[in-house]
């Protein structure tokens, strides 16, 4: 019922150079694998008109990975959810760990972010995750409910949203959390959802993991039954290692 999404966040990484490796992500996203998961690579955005041209015609889509909330206006060095779709984007990931923790945005910002990429028909990619310190305080479920009530829009259908569960001490550094942690999460997660957008909704509603992503344990995570796909950091910026993601989901 819910197509799996794996989704490769670039971050402040890569140059034109770079777009060889989405050209061989695009040569290798045969039809059989097209048909069954759904493809996403978030370039910077000095990238992503030219990599929307190079992904044209393959299936990948293509997005951007932050937004302004306001739709124009004096917001010197910022990007509206309308320049990322004229660009050639067709999501737009909000709230990653890191624009919350640089840039102190709130769970209202990212909703308003969330709201304004819904607004221009693109897919908004909503990222919630607890730190170290919160999951060793037992916090952990508590605090990406409180995340999820804070930053999913009201009234949205279930392709308007994804919402990527990214536990902020597994981003980058080669830990993940257990199997049954991240079942139990992504589980909760679905209950939170179903509590704000109806049952319905809720079942439709593809739930992302997120940190430390690597061909060698995607199989065993995304096989997990509230899994249905992934963010990737790191391994997305490498063809091979972002495939072997894609064919184990
Ligand atoms: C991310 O930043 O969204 C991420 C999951 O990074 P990594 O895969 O490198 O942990």
């Amino acid at each position: 019922m819910r197509k799996p999404l794996v989704a490769g966040n670039w971050k402040m990484n890569g140059l034109r150079a770079s777009l060889l490796e989405l050209s061989m992500m695009a040569r290798a996203y045969t039809p059989v694998l097209r048909a069954r998961v759904e493809m996403l690579i978030c370039p910077p955005v000095t990238l992503l008109f030219p990599a929307a041209a190079s992904a044209l015609g393959s299936g990948i889509k293509v997005g951007a990975q932050d937004c302004h909330a306001k739709a124009s206006g004096a917001h010197t060095g910022d990007l509206s959810a309308e320049m990322l779709f004229d660009g050639g984007a067709s999501a737009v990931i909000v709230g990653h760990s890191e624009r919350r923790a640089d840039h102190g945005e709130t769970d209202a910002d990212v909703k308003a972010k969330a709201e304004a990429v819904i607004g221009q028909a693109m897919l908004a990619i909503i990222c919630v995750g607890e730190t170290r310190a919160q999951r060793e305080a037992g916090k952990a479920l508590s605090v990406v409910q409180k995340q999820v009530k804070g930053s999913v829009p009201a009234g949205v259908s279930a392709d308007q949203i994804v919402i990527a569960y990214e536990p902020v001490w597994a981003i980058g550094t080669g830990l993940t959390p257990t199997i049954a942690d991240i079942a139990e999460i992504h589980a909760d997660i679905r209950k939170t959802l179903a509590r704000l957008l109806g049952k319905e909704t809720a079942a439709k509603t593809r739930i992302l993991y997120g940190g430390s992503v690597k061909p060698s344990n995607a199989k065993e995570i995304l096989a997990l039954a509230d899994v249905d796909g992934a963010l990737v950091g790191g391994a997305s910026l490498k063809a091979v290692d972002f495939m072997g993601i894609v064919e184990a989901a």
